[in-house]
């Protein structure tokens, strides 16, 4: 395989992160990373004339936002760090069947991804583990329950009502996420733990801390009950994010990156890592680590939020997103793992209280003699997602009996042009920096999926905040036009 991921390692300046430690298990499937398949026989060389705007990462952000500047006429260069564009969208293949590192999961209720799919004709599919699982396992009191769907859901759902009862109140409007400032701060002073302590049984706890918190991939203790109740509005309420993302890309994430890339009309260029962005001259001139430096108009930054910290700016960053970057508060640590389990089992969806090694697991694919399943974990250095033993020893808190035959995991944690997985706020973080993450500074516009307006922490948000962030440097630029006569 090229070797995107191990130059990309060095030229962030870390050390000690090995291409092994970032792709678990990865190895054996290392050429059919999507580097070289989806997005072969795309352009990859610079512009001699100076674009009007730079954008910096390759993720939904970023594309969508120079796509969508590139239409309204603007000479547009996007510079990615790594050997392939999709940053946390990242399909390979695995036992056969697409797999997707990073982001998988949709609803056709995202309005921006769904405009999308609609665009580029793209086909979707259920995720038969989420839309219909057969049999449901769960962890309660420590320990494992297993019963038919219905039942299941039977029990678990009562308690997420009872968790979110007051979800209609603090967030009256998904997209404006602080309307009811004084409520949201009050409630961002807590963890989903401390108010599912409140609740009556064991099981009610255990079923609400899983709900609440596995999809900010982070542990209860550690994930903002007000992010997590604005996850839930921004779904358009409790019943509304149980049905949940349910589907996927049949062709992948990557899939999709790639159709808004050639229907962008912007050039890019991979392998260059930008080091810093100077706005002391006219113009901001961005260089990469090779040296060679750019300047244009205006910069969008779509990078993660916590990969921010390294890049120098001129003048500073502010003093708000420095804080998020260097506490990386903006993207958690968790694991992600697929699995292939030995034998013939029906959907299945597991769930587990938020800190156990897994606290999700789900079918994505039925083989012959085998399934494939997709678990997530809030910190991804509790085992060893690469190694079939270690995860056939997580699952079997679930199932005892289960045999792991192959498994694959990507640690976007220690990926360092991402330097955590998706976007799930810890208390405090969503009424203190919500709006400064989104604040251009200068002619520097900020885009990126941790700072949506909702959905943060999705693909959804990240498209949403190119859409958003290319109509604001479109209408800077123009009116700058105007003034200048
Ligand atoms: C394991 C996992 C599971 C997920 N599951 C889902 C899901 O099921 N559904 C869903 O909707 N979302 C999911 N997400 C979240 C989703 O992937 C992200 O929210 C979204 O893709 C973020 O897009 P982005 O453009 O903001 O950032 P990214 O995709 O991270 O793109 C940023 C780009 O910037 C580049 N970059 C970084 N630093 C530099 C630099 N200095 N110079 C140049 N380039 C740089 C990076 O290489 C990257 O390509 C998941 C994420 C992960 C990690």
């Amino acid at each position: 395989m090229a070797k995107s991921e191990t130059e990309s390692g060095t030229h962030s300046g870390r050390e000690g992160v090995s291409r092994r430690s970032v792709l678990g298990g990865m190895a054996a499937i290392g050429g059919a990373v999507a580097t070289g398949s989806a997005l072969q026989g795309c352009t990859d060389g610079g512009d001699a004339e100076a674009p009007d705007v730079i954008v910096i990462g390759a993720g939904f952000a970023g594309c969508v936002s120079a796509r969508d500047l590139a239409h309204r006429g603007y000479k547009v260069t996007l510079l990615e760090a790594q050997g392939r564009l999709g940053g946390r969208a990242f399909t390979s293949e695995f036992a056969g069947k697409v797999y997707e590192a990073g982001a998988l999961m949709l609803s056709w209720k995202e309005p921006f991804m769904w405009t999308e799919v609609m665009r580029y004709g793209l086909e979707i599919e259920p995720i038969v583990g989420v839309l219909a699982p057969e049999v449901c396992y769960w962890i309660t009191d420590g320990k494992a329950m297993s019963a038919p769907a219905e039942e299941f859901y039977e029990i678990f759902v009562p308690p997420i009502f009872k968790f979110f009862e007051d979800v209609g109140t603090v967030f009256p409007y998904p997209y404006a996420p602080l309307t009811n400032r004084e409520a949201v701060e009050k409630l961002d002073r807590l963890s989903v733990m401390d108010r599912v302590k409140t609740l009556p049984t064991q099981q009610e706890r255990d079923f609400a801390d899983n709900w609440a918190s596995a999809p900010l991939g982070r542990a209860g203790t550690d994930v903002g009950l007000a992010s997590s109740m604005a996850l839930t509005s921004a779904f358009g309420g409790v019943q509304a994010s149980l049905e949940g993302a349910s589907y996927r890309l049949k062709k992948g994430t990557s899939n999709l990156v790639e159709k808004i890339v050639e229907d962008g009309g912007f050039e890019y260029r991979l392998q260059s890592p930008v080091s810093s962005i100077d706005q002391s001259g006219t113009g901001v001139t961005v260089t990469i680590e090779s040296g060679e430096t750019f300047t244009a108009s205006a910069v969008v930054l779509a990078t993660p939020v916590n990969t921010y910290e390294n890049i120098d700016f001129t003048p500073p960053l502010s003093p708000e997103k420095l804080t998020v970057s260097k506490g990386k508060m903006a993207g958690g640590k968790g694991a992600h793992i697929n699995a292939r389990l030995k034998g013939k089992m029906p959907p299945l969806l597991a769930v587990a209280p938020s800190h156990m090694p897994l606290h999700l697991l789900l079918t994505t694919d039925i083989l012959e003699d085998s399934v494939i399943v997709d678990g997530y974990g809030p910190d991804a250095s509790l085992f060893d997602g690469g190694d079939p033993e270690a995860v056939q020893a997580v699952i079997r808190q679930w199932i005892p009996d289960v045999e792991v035959m192959e498994t694959v995991s990507y640690r976007w944690d220690l990926d360092p042009f991402s330097q955590g997985t998706w976007c799930g706020f810890g208390p405090g973080v969503l009424s203190k920096y919500y709006e400064a993450l989104r604040e251009p500074e200068g002619n520097v516009y900020f885009a990126s999926g941790d700072s949506a307006t909702a959905f943060r922490g999705f693909m959804e948000g990240a498209i949403e905040s190119g859409v958003r962030v290319a109509r604001d440097v479109h209408n800077a630029l123009n009116s700058r036009k105007q003034d200048l006569g």
